[in-house]
């Protein structure tokens, strides 16, 4: 063997032995490049208060997932008119856990709970009874309703994913046919409709009426009439 021949095989086990070599040593990582998430400084939940009404609970502070449209608040009810200063939904205290319950069960179901109307002061009810005088449509002040009492709750449901109203054959405070709970003429998606807040608003306390498919009151002891009107925010 020719000793320039040797020299080349040990030139190439020297190179072979430096490139295992180098195969070996572990590559350093590159450091990764933290990006700082920068979040824009939280801002803390500004936590509503709710003017305190002696023997009521306003709704809201109960339960904020509670929608309210409270149409007395605004002229888009049957009499046209404000009958209300400010949007709010008291309730007697047991009406109103009674409520949340329902509304905690439909949500389970991707249904929520939209108010109309809760208590209304006897004030409120002169207002309406001046606009209408008509006891089909409106219960007299001396009488009082179960509204005046703070046990009456107006309402509807809604689909919580579409936010969309679930259709009940007829407007809130429609005075005919359509809002009866025992008119035939209702298509099986509206008795659908139906069916699932009657179910809820029955197995939490509550009772329907048959002219009225929104208004539920609740079955049990019951409290006096009440002119106490709350405070606006
Ligand atoms: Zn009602």
């Amino acid at each position: 063997m020719k000793p320039s021949f040797l020299k080349k095989i040990f030139w190439g086990l020297g190179c072979l032995a430096l490139i295992l070599s180098c195969q070996n040593t572990p590559t350093p990582k590159p450091t990764p490049v933290v990006k700082k998430m920068v979040s824009p400084p939280k801002k803390k939940a500004k936590k509503r208060s709710y003017p305190r009404l002696p023997g009521f609970i306003n709704i809201q502070a109960l339960d904020p997932t509670i929608v309210l449209d409270i149409r007395y608040a605004t002229t888009e009810n049957f009499t046209g008119e404000v009958i209300y200063d400010c949007p709010a939904c008291y309730l007697r205290p047991d009406v109103a856990q009674a409520l949340a319950s329902v509304n905690r069960k439909l949500r389970k179901k991707g249904i929520g709970i939209k108010v109309f109307d809760c208590y209304r002061p006897r004030p409120a009810q002169q207002r309406l009874w001046d606009k209408v005088p008509n006891p089909s449509y409106v219960t007299p002040p001396a009488k009082g309703s179960m509204h005046n009492r703070g046990m009456a709750v107006d309402l509807t449901i809604f689909d919580i994913k579409a936010m969309r109203e679930l259709y009940m054959g007829s407007s809130y405070d429609f005075f005919g046919l359509k809002a009866h709970t025992d008119y035939t003429g209702l298509s099986q998606k509206v008795i659908d409709h139906r069916k699932i807040l009657h179910d809820a608003m029955i197995e939490a306390g509550f009772r329907g009426i048959r002219t009225e498919w929104w208004h539920y009151y609740f079955k049990g002891p019951i409290d006096e009439l009440s002119s106490v009107e709350w405070e606006c925010r």
